[in-house]
């Protein structure tokens, strides 16, 4: 398959750092979010032929013996009540996704996070992870689940002024800030889900509203209208219209804004992200909370993308690529990187697949 930008994405000049980033280098697609890549990719598929089934369920991957030889295909129910089973030509690619909707699997290595909020769409339940599981398939790094600020809990939308970094500070409801904003996105979950109500309040000013707009306008409109997101003319009433203390929030803010002068902040927030005081009317906050965003743990694969079994050995004729693999990322995916994982993986499983090497 060619590029991203040569099936259609068209991206956006500049580049920023997006949360969980840990240096400027992310690049937005024109549109919001991922739909752009969906969207290209999709026609790209119809031009080459390419069908793609949305009703259909893969129930499990069928190999010549179930723990050893070669995977020759899948079992599907066609969403009708029927079930019936696809022989592969050369190989099977599992590009099933993760397993942050699945509240289940997520609390069985990570109990904490048992009665967060997911970001994801609700197909990211991991039954292919277990599938390739069931035929003797390495998984690695289950433990390692990544939360991001999200829907706060009893809220239906979401406060998304914190993608542009460096433009924004957290607060909790006692009215200071409790970690370094730029930090890994594990730490930031942690020090969250300390935090009372495991509720916090991005806060940033008229500026940095433009510029995280510039990622997601439409949500923070749409949040702005329904009272999720709020704005005032002064640090103290906007504190009044998301329940602070108004005396710690201003005071807060204040020593933020020193800390810009002074490049130094004791939470260790960097340099580079102590580029922006928080000082141009109006201000915005909004309630946010942790939600199950991305799982790291999945499949072992190796660099052409074949799966590993519990014996260290490849599974042949099984590729896996994106967010069902385990182990690419460590225990903390970096903003951003996914995209590069997913195409990356995609790419290089697909090539294999089509010749069976
Ligand atoms: C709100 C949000 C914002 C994000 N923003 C970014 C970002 O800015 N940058 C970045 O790099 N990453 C971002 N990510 C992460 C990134 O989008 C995901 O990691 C990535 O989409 C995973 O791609 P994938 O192809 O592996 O799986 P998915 O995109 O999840 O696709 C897997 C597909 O397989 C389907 N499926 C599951 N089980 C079965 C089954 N049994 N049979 C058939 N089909 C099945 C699923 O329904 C789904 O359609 C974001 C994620 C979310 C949720």
């Amino acid at each position: 398959m060619p590029s991203t930008q040569k099936v259609g994405v068209q991206f956006k000049p500049g580049i920023y750092q997006i949360y969980g980033g840990l240096w400027p280098r992310c690049r937005n697609p024109v549109g919001q979010s991922g739909g752009d890549y969906i969207k290209a990719c999709t026609q790209y598929a119809k031009k080459i032929g390419l069908p793609i089934l949305t009703s259909h369920k893969v129930t499990s991957i069928i190999r010549e013996k179930p723990d050893s030889g070669r995977v020759l295909g899948v079992e599907v129910d066609l969403g009708n009540g029927k079930k019936e089973y696809w022989k592969a030509n050369k190989g099977v690619v599992a590009a099933a996704g993760g397993f942050a909707a699945n509240p289940e699997m997520c609390a069985f290595f990570d109990p904490r996070l048992t009665k967060l909020n997911t970001t994801n769409q609700p197909g990211s339940t991991g039954e292919v992870l277990k599938a390739i599981q069931g035929i003797n398939g390495l998984a690695v790094g289950m433990d390692y689940i990544q939360c991001i600020p999200w829907t706060a809990p009893g809220y239906k939308h979401t406060a998304d002024i914190f993608q542009a970094i460096e433009y924004t500070v957290f607060l909790n409801k006692e009215g200071k800030r409790y970690v370094a904003e730029d930090a890994r996105r594990d730490v930031i979950r942690d020090a969250t889900l300390a935090q009372t109500d495991q509720t916090v309040f991005p806060v940033c000013d008229a500026d940095g509203f433009d510029k995280n707009n510039e990622y997601y306008n439409e949500m923070n409109h749409r949040a702005l209208e329904n009272g999720t997101l709020f704005k005032a003319d002064t640090i103290e009433e906007l504190a009044k219209l998301i329940n602070l203390p108004p005396k710690e929030m201003a005071q807060t803010i204040k020593e933020y804004n020193e800390m810009v002068d002074s490049k130094k902040d004791p939470l260790g927030r960097s340099e580079l992200m102590l580029s922006h005081k928080i000082v141009k009317a109006p201000f915005y906050a909004g309630p946010i909370g942790m939600c199950r965003h991305h799982t790291m743990g999945g499949a072992k694969i190796n660099t052409k993308a074949q799966v590993i079994d519990r014996d260290g050995q490849v599974i042949p004729g099984l590729y896996a690529a994106g967010e069902i693999t385990g182990g690419i990322h460590g225990s903390n995916r970096v903003g951003g990187n996914a995209i590069a994982d997913i195409f990356t993986f995609g790419r290089i499983a697909g090539e294999n697949a089509a010749t069976g090497s």
